[in-house]
């Protein structure tokens, strides 16, 4: 029987991991060890992740959140090395591109354990973002690559990749057989009432929430579609909850709580338009057949912008402003299955238990 030990933490792995938990479930001789960071920790932001998607209970529960990067990333790292000493996995599985994900691979590198990365290869090419940081090092100490799109492939490739021993693989989008498993169960949020074809926003990249003028040149523009475009329903982070009452900054938008993963697949199937600087919400938008426009000046899913599914508008307010104009209801069909289609959790299973 072989042991993996999954690390996860934050949002968008409580829904990458659900899909190729279920995988890891129905191959034989695998067993998973669960170790939840702690990073995320309120109900909204993980507790209702794990009810809905039925995640087993983590055998590993830490504390870990907030503080600086450096302080949040070495307290996982010593957790975790120890979990990894106490539970003699075969192999870590971490998960895109946040702290834990970092702390996760190198904890297991250090003590020679195999780290298996998914959601490997992407890149914004902007070093200034953490998530850039924790992807290029956690792919750097990992012998097990799974790309989720060709410019994922690409880039490893331009980093040398093909001259290690890593194999690189690619399997397609965890995150779109979550979208196609989940769909049936989508739901409405309690108590909002706005007609379809409102736009769906979320607003969480430290990049935007950090910077005062950037905030406030987003939440102008949101202000203004809000007004003459169509009604805007905003389900906030805490962070960026924070960052807006800190700037004394005025939403004027359907403002409501963190939803949970049900309720944010009825509001990306209802919407006209998706307005994000989230990486998973831009392609979720796809999934769906919604426009995008992304509050960010890169992306990591460039294929989207060359399928002219989504736009770049940066924080700039008549960017933004004119990129929703623009893009408004329009109709977008997924025509070259950019994402797999629904298979990689299961391609990732088939692998894990062939190379152990
Ligand atoms: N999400 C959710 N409820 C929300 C906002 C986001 O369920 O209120 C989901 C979203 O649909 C996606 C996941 O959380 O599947 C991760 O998105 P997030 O934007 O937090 O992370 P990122 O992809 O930017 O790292």
């Amino acid at each position: 029987m072989k042991r993996i030990l999954t690390i996860i933490g934050a949002r968008p792995q409580f829904v990458k991991a659900s899909v190729v938990s279920k995988a890891l479930q129905r191959v034989a001789e695998m067993e998973e060890i669960v170790l939840h960071t702690g990073q995320h920790f309120d109900e909204n932001m993980s507790g209702v992740f794990f009810e809905q998607l039925g995640i087993p209970r983590p055998d590993i529960q830490l504390n870990v959140h907030g503080g600086t990067h450096g302080s949040m990333t070495g307290r996982m790292l010593i957790e975790i090395e120890q979990a990894i000493i106490c539970h003699k996995p075969d192999r870590l599985l971490v998960y895109g591109d946040t702290n834990s994900t970092l702390a996760g691979a190198l904890a297991a590198a250090k003590l020679h354990v195999p780290v298996a990365h998914v959601e490997a290869g992407l890149r914004s090419f902007n070093m200034r973002m953490p998530e850039e940081i924790n992807r290029i090092l956690t792919d750097q100490v990992s012998d097990l690559l799974f790309c989720p799109t060709d410019a994922a492939i690409s880039n490893l490739h331009d980093e040398g990749f093909g001259n290690k021993l890593a194999q690189v693989l690619k399997v397609g989008d965890v995150m779109q057989d979550a979208a196609i498993f989940f769909s049936p169960r989508a739901a409405p949020p309690a108590g909002l009432a706005v007609r379809d074809g409102f736009i769906l926003a979320t607003l969480h990249r430290a990049e935007n929430t950090d910077d005062p003028e950037r905030l406030r040149d987003i939440v102008c523009a949101i202000n203004k579609v809000h007004g003459e475009v169509a009604p805007v329903v905003l389900p906030l982070h805490p962070r960026t909850r924070n960052a807006i009452s800190q700037a004394g900054l005025n939403v004027e938008a359907h403002l409501i709580e963190p939803v949970g993963y049900f309720e944010m697949l009825w509001l990306l199937a209802h919407s006209g338009l998706v307005l994000t600087d989230s990486g998973g919400v831009q392609k979720e938008a796809y999934f769906f057949g919604k426009p995008c426009v992304t509050m960010r000046d890169q992306t990591e899913w460039v294929e989207l912008i060359e399928q002219g599914a989504n736009e770049l508008a940066g924080a700039n307010t008549q960017a933004i402003e004119r990129a929703v104009k623009r893009n408004y209801a329009r109709k977008i069909v997924d025509s070259v299955h950019l994402y797999g289609g629904g298979t990689a959790a299961a391609q990732i299973a088939n692998i894990l238990t062939q190379v152990g």
